[in-house]
């Protein structure tokens, strides 16, 4: 039997994950979108969302909202990227809601829903620190005004994003700022805001602090529900399952080597000049994974006695000396992945998929 390098997914701790944090949003009246972007989408890790209890699907991808909707998904999803200038009918033929933060684009979806007979919902985009997308606050009520006046666009209400480019931490003051934009435009406008979307896996934690601003009506959640952790916490969430997603690679050799190269140091093969500290002979494996499959620095092997040297193309060599498990050729090898590793080996075509549900795995 040929052991692929593939990705095993447990769908009922997705499903879980996802049911655990519905429940502390909803006992404080906020919605959650199941963010489908850190695993391409795949229909199967949708379904565990759904099951969960998601209260709509969000991507950041057309590509990955055709598929959705090919795979006939009727609930609502919201694009999260701002939409292209050129990709506007696109747009508004497959998604309930986009995020936007240009009026030029918003006026181009307009065009294209009164085309379609149809209204596009869109959320305003506001930069309260990260420097990602979105208006600045000072330009909000303007934008706004501008905006209540196309046609065939229905504005939803406020979002923001954080702890992306800028890693900016969510919190109650940042956070706050929207809730008071919402009622401004609320005051000023007569526009009700229905929405207000406060972040996503980093802003759990002020839910579970009960510190988030009482307003804030939905957050769009990836990386917790998929991995429960939060990298911009710099923390994993212990009240869900970090093991969701484990990758397994075969053992394609086994031996004892020195840990600094023989020879001249050149360039390795990415062009780089490697650096090495000798620390004596080490027990080394390589196993059949390398950087056309995966983003490595994304992986963590589940034996903590296990240590990654590096990585080429196709091979990836670990330091195994101290592991107290006996490793041999033909044995595999077991990776948690991070965010990044994630989104490396769900898109991959080297990488099998394989799901675990009702605890039965199949293809
Ligand atoms: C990716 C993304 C999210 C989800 O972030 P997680 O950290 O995975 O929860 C939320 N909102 C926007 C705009 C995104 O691009």
């Amino acid at each position: 039997m040929s052991l692929s390098l593939r990705l095993e997914v447990d769908l009922d701790k997705i499903k879980y994950n996802a049911a655990k944090v519905v429940e502390l949003c909803h006992n404080r009246g906020i919605a959650v979108l199941g963010v489908t972007k850190g695993f391409s989408a795949i229909p199967q890790i949708v379904i565990a969302l759904r099951e969960g209890g998601v209260d709509g699907l969000a991507d950041a991808r057309m590509e990955n909202i055709f598929e959705l909707r090919n795979e006939g998904c009727l609930e609502s999803i919201t694009l999260l990227r701002i939409p292209r200038l050129s990709n506007v009918d696109n747009v508004v033929k497959y998604c309930n809601v986009s995020v936007n933060s240009e009026v030029a684009v918003i006026q181009a979806l307009g065009q294209a829903a009164k085309k379609m007979g149809v209204d596009h919902q869109i959320i305003l985009m506001v930069d309260v620190g990260d420097l990602r997308e979105g208006i600045m606050i000072e330009n909000v009520l303007d934008t706004v005004r501008k905006v209540v006046r196309v046609e065939g666009i229905r504005l939803v209400g406020l979002g923001t994003n954080m702890g992306c480019f800028g890693g900016i931490l969510p919190e109650y003051s940042n956070l706050n700022v929207l809730v008071n934009l919402g009622k401004m435009i609320e005051a000023r406008l007569g526009v009700p805001m229905e929405v207000l979307s406060g972040g996503g896996t980093s802003s759990l934690l002020l839910v579970e602090r009960g510190e988030i601003p009482p307003g804030i009506n939905q957050l769009r959640i990836g990386e917790g529900i998929l991995l429960g952790t939060d990298t911009t916490n710099h923390r994993i969430i212990d009240w869900l399952k970090n093991d969701a997603f484990v990758l397994k690679a075969e053992v394609i050799e086994v031996k004892l080597k020195p840990s600094v190269p023989i020879g001249n140091i050149g360039r390795d093969a990415f062009g780089n000049i490697p650096e090495f500290t000798d620390v004596g002979i080490r027990n080394k494996a390589i196993v059949a994974l390398g950087k056309q499959d995966a983003y490595i620095e994304g992986l963590i092997p589940v034996d903590k006695g296990i240590t990654i040297l590096g990585a080429s193309s196709d091979h990836t060599i670990l330091d195994i000396t101290d592991t107290t498990s006996k490793i041999h050729v033909g044995d595999e090898l077991a990776f948690h992945v991070t965010y990044s590793g994630l989104l490396s080996v769900s898109q991959s075509r080297y990488v099998k998929k394989v799901f675990r549900k009702d605890k039965i795995w199949s293809n």
